[in-house]
């Protein structure tokens, strides 16, 4: 049994991923698969292909891939009979068009205690919630807050997510859920972005528990941090006079419809509008194009991480209609619920 102790996938068992692949190729009775990595396990590519290679003809692909939203091109999944993703959980209300197998990875560690003093006498229910590779941790943390005489709330997924308690960057409805239920939230998750998303998603105080020393930290701070950045943004996208909407074709993140939404509210503000397709948004691209500012319909995360790679003011769509449609002055991040049929055309 090949196993390995590669940083981020400490519980990494490739036989394991290639057994619950095999298996399910053998009942899609696929002979050529497309296989997505994410670039955290790109290093163990070639275990990958040698083992199923012997029984199957596959295609890697070397491009990043973030998550359940992005199977890649169609120039390339369109001539594979399945397609194999690791490390992420499916999207329920994505219509894929070829069989597509997730192959999650879910970390584990026995947790002997976590510092809960942030919380005592403050907040009695909590509501619990992680990224997908944390759901068996979060297990752990759930016993062990009970134990402390917590009462731990699960949030409902929608259809976005495979799991309740689940959070992606794109979608909180864990979050919404059980917002009169609880006092306060404790995201088990790695980074700051996921725990800045869930405290802008509530008026509730939320908590990240960092796995290095089981001590809770909270968002708060960092939320307003991020507003605060954000609203520099939307001040300068006002002054645009030539704005480009973006719809990304990955097919968990194509928003057409509402990109066509948003071209029609720039022009009816009088601005110059254009729409655009891509699945590679670059800054020499909008600047070829001479954008003084692009609203950006794909992947929310894009507009908050890679600010910096873009001279012109990235918004999102909740952005955009705070700036421009609604002058409000409180934030609300940008979550996808649903996206285009690919059907649709
Ligand atoms: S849209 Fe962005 S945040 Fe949502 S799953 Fe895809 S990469 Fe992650």
């Amino acid at each position: 049994m090949y196993k390995n102790n590669f940083e981020n996938y400490m519980n990494l068992d490739i036989y394991k991923d290639i057994e619950e692949i095999r298996a399910a190729l053998e009942h899609l009775g696929a002979k050529k698969i497309l296989l997505q990595l994410p670039d955290g396990l790109k290093p163990e590519v070639y275990h990958y292909f040698n083992y199923l290679s012997a029984n199957y003809n596959v295609v890697i692909s070397s491009s990043p891939v973030y998550g359940a939203c992005d199977i890649g091109p169609s120039s390339i999944y369109d001539k594979v009979d399945a397609i194999v993703q690791i490390g992420h959980s499916p999207m329920p209300n994505v219509k894929y068009p070829k069989p597509t197998i997730f192959v999650e990875h879910h970390y584990n560690a026995r947790i002997s205690n976590i510092d809960t003093s942030l919380l005592e006498g403050k907040y009695d229910r909590i509501g619990l919630l992680f990224s997908v590779q944390y759901k068996e941790v979060a297990d752990e943390v759930r016993k062990i807050f009970e134990n402390k005489g917590f009462t731990v709330i699960i949030g409902k997924k929608d259809g976005r997510m495979a799991y309740d308690g689940q959070v992606l960057g794109c979608n909180f409805s864990s979050v919404h859920s059980i917002s009169y239920d609880v006092d306060a939230y404790v995201l088990v998750s790695t980074g700051q972005f996921h725990g800045i998303g869930a405290q802008l998603s509530t008026e509730r105080e939320v908590f990240v528990l960092d796995l290095n020393d089981y001590k809770l930290h909270s968002m708060k701070d960092e939320a307003d941090k991020f507003i605060r950045k954000r609203y520099a943004q939307i001040f300068r996208a006002k002054e645009a006079r030539k704005i480009c909407i973006i719809s990304d074709t990955r097919i968990g993140q194509r928003r057409e419809r509402l990109a066509r939404i948003i071209l029609r509210q720039v022009q009816q503000m009088g601005l110059e509008g254009i729409l655009a397709v891509t699945d590679n948004i670059s800054n020499q691209d909008l600047e070829n194009m001479r954008c003084d500012a692009v609203v950006y319909t794909g992947c929310p995360r894009v507009p908050i991480d890679d600010q910096q790679k873009f001279t012109m003011p990235l918004l999102t769509p909740a952005e955009f209609e705070m700036g421009f449609v609604k002058n409000s002055n409180r934030y609300v991040l940008d979550e996808i619920v649903s996206v285009d049929d690919p059907a649709d055309k």
